[in-house]
């Protein structure tokens, strides 16, 4: 058995991990590079044709992005996952051809009009190649329950990061490798917290937060109440965020004060059509929702509160430019890569009374990097600004799990062989050292592993 990574290998975006038994090829999934890797999105590095099957371990773009392109380029298999998975994947991926259209357009006019030196690449894939890779989605399986695929056994297990998300625990003649995924934290509000690993003989684990300990969420909630009660009697606060989990979250967070009385009277803005029709997706499959949250919802809706508009339409989205005080403004995209966050960026974050709240990762290369980074000014949209505005990181909204975390799932699988992948070199290197004396490796992209 061997196993080579073509993406997310000392590097956390572009996840795509083949595993070659014999004759079969086996993805684990296949995501867009994004940030400063984004260009090797453009070649995936192996022929779609050979590979078997793909194992789909949840809806992130940078786990499913590149799903499209397979099929574009003859991959005749199934793609297995959850329910949840295959209709959050449908909408990130029509989402993402429609931006990747955009950004083509854009960047032509600009070579057209010689402000761009380089001709622009076209689009990986277009809508129609979305809807014909969604024809190749198999949403059979649930948790725990063990099939068969090409004479291997696999496991799907709750990872615990987002809706429908889950690791593979594959089995074949006698020997067991785990895949991870990505890893949730412990203690979200919506979904449950992730299965540990049966005993396995080869771990591949993310590791985008093995060098640091996240606060909890209910200390985050604090910060964020914290943050709300400080701004929005005199300015606006921002909150860039993952249109998938991270918003749904965040909603529910703000609810839960609202209940608590402990939410300033304020308006609530969900600008993005995307974050809408996800917060759709959930109200859809509770019985992925954990305990609690599922009560809440058999009685109403956990995602909604009086102070809440749900913006799409684009002119909706602009008079929110014209509001001073008292919005908390929740848009994508996460890393502000793009989407209607540029815009409120432009029209907030040079005023000292407002506040961008940072709640994901921002991968190096990305605007939102820059920003946490204290570059200044920051070019959004080709315009230099000048942030002004208070710059906050509330980590313990992150959806993936901490050192003491990942450190835990791997431990129950107490495997001879670790490989770290999904993860920066550095914060992989840290993560390493706290595992100990345990075999850890740290593959690097398209190298073979024997596993
Ligand atoms: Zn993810
Ligand atoms: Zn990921």
């Amino acid at each position: 058995m061997k196993v080579i990574s073509y993406g997310a290998a000392k590097t956390v975006t572009g996840s795509a991990h083949m595993l070659i038994i014999d004759d079969k090829k086996i993805l684990i999934d296949c995501g867009l590079f994004q940030g400063v890797d984004e260009e090797q999105s453009e070649e995936l590095g192996f022929d779609p044709k050979e590979v078997d099957a793909v194992l789909l371990t949840h809806a992130h773009i940078d786990h499913c992005g590149r799903i499209p392109m397979l099929v574009k380029y003859e991959f005749k298999g199934k793609i297995y996952c959850t329910r949840p998975t295959y209709e959050l994947s449908r909408l990130m991926l029509l989402d993402t051809a429609k931006v990747m259209l955009e950004h083509y357009k854009s960047a032509m006019k600009r070579f057209q009009r010689g402000t761009l030196k380089d001709m622009p690449v076209e689009p990986l894939y277009d809508e129609d190649d979305v809807f014909n890779a969604l024809e190749h989605f198999e949403p059979t399986f649930s948790y725990d329950k063990v099939f068969e695929l090409l004479g291997l056994k696999i496991t799907p297990k709750d990872a615990g990061h987002i809706l429908g998300s889950c690791f593979y625990e594959i089995e074949y003649k006698g020997k067991k490798i785990v895949f991870s995924g990505d890893l949730g934290n412990k203690g979200k509000p919506i979904v449950k917290d992730f299965e540990h690993p049966s005993k396995a003989d080869v771990v591949y684990c993310e590791s985008t937060y093995g060098d640091r300990l996240h606060k909890s969420f209910e200390e985050s909630k604090q910060e964020l109440k914290e943050v709300l009660l400080n701004t929005l009697k005199h300015g606006n606060v921002l909150i860039p965020s993952y249109a998938l989990e991270r918003t749904q979250d965040i909603l529910y967070i703000l609810r839960e004060l609202y209940e608590e009385k402990s939410l300033p009277k304020c308006r609530i803005f969900l600008d993005s059509p995307l974050a809408i029709g996800v917060t759709k997706v959930f109200l859809r499959n509770p019985e992925y929702f954990k305990k609690e949250t599922y009560e809440i919802f058999k009685k109403e809706d956990p995602f909604y509160l009086p102070y809440l508009t749900m913006v799409r339409d684009i002119e909706e989205s602009k008079q929110i430019n014209d509001i001073q005080e008292g919005a908390i403004i929740i848009a994508g995209s996460g890393m502000l890569s793009g989407g209607r966050i540029l815009h409120h960026i432009r029209h907030h974050a040079y005023r000292e009374q407002n506040a961008i709240v940072f709640v994901g990762y921002q991968p190096r290369g990305t605007l939102g990097r820059r920003i946490l980074e204290k570059q200044n000014p920051v070019f959004v949209m080709g315009e230099p600004i000048h942030i002004k505005a208070k710059i906050y990181t509330i980590n313990g909204f992150s959806s993936h799990a901490d050192q003491s975390e990942l450190t835990e799932w791997i431990t129950a699988a107490d495997p001879q062989k670790i490989c770290l992948i999904h993860g920066e070199e550095d914060k992989m290197i840290i993560l390493k050292q706290k595992l100990g004396d345990r075999n850890v490796y740290i593959p690097s992209k398209k190298e073979a592993i024997d596993v």
